[in-house]
């Protein structure tokens, strides 16, 4: 069972877990998020948010890219520093180690992802093939960048290249209900470069995107969610 209020040392009143449907700055991470996230009380109109990630972040980490090393939690950002996964700007919470620093919410990315079809999604620390929305095996000159590849190998984007996707065109996914569930999904648009991608495309950015912002929430029963 989820802790649905938390007192959390970066703001001064207490926070519920709820569902925001409008795409929100996490005020820890400084990072985009959806859906599912840690909020200040509706009745104060602080406009506080925390990704469930940064708000229940433990002290210490480690991820199988890295064999041997201990990633630190630390509130405050650190200038010049970029994110290993995603490529983006360290501007607040983080995970700090001697070999890279992560957003808290790239450190947690899960490695595999499942789809209908038989689609399966797996995380890597580079990208093996070209990525699809950038066109480039780099994300950029320094960072590599971490991709989700398919099984099928037909598939390869990277975790920032979707994320970057997502906000800098708003309306290229929308939240949607299904069953106890709710999720982005992508719109398929008309023009005839994106349409010719295929349907399968779609559905890997869902599972992407969901992924990155951690959106998914599971409605279970007799669990209380401010839902607005
Ligand atoms: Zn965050
Ligand atoms: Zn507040
Ligand atoms: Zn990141
Ligand atoms: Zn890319």
């Amino acid at each position: 069972m989820k802790v649905t209020e938390i007192e959390h040392f970066s703001h001064r009143h207490k926070l519920e877990l709820s569902y925001s449907q409008k795409p929100y700055r996490c005020d820890g991470c400084k990072q985009e998020g959806f859906g599912s996230c840690y909020q200040c009380n509706k009745k104060t109109k602080c406009d506080f948010h925390l990704h469930e990630k940064c708000a229940m972040a433990d002290p210490l980490a480690t991820h199988p890219f890295f064999n041997n090393c201990i990633f630190e939690f630390r509130k405050k950002r650190k200038h010049g520093k970029r994110c290993k996964a995603c490529g983006k700007d360290i501007r607040g919470f983080m995970y700090k180690s001697k070999k890279a620093y992560l957003h808290p919410c790239c450190l947690k990315l899960p490695n595999t992802l499942n789809g209908e079809g038989g689609l399966i999604l797996n995380l890597k620390d580079k990208a093996s093939s070209k990525c699809l929305i950038c066109r480039h095996k780099k994300i950029s000159g320094k960072v590599k960048g971490w991709a989700y590849v398919s099984t099928c190998g037909k598939h390869c984007y990277h975790v920032g290249c979707v994320n970057h996707m997502n906000f800098e065109n708003w309306g290229c996914f929308n939240s949607q209900q299904n069953g106890g569930n709710i999720s982005l999904v992508f719109i398929k648009q008309e023009s005839g470069r994106k349409k010719k991608r295929g349907c399968c495309v779609g559905c890997a950015l869902d599972l992407i995107v969901n992924a990155i912002l951690g959106s998914a929430l599971q409605l279970a029963a007799g669990c209380v969610l401010g839902l607005s």
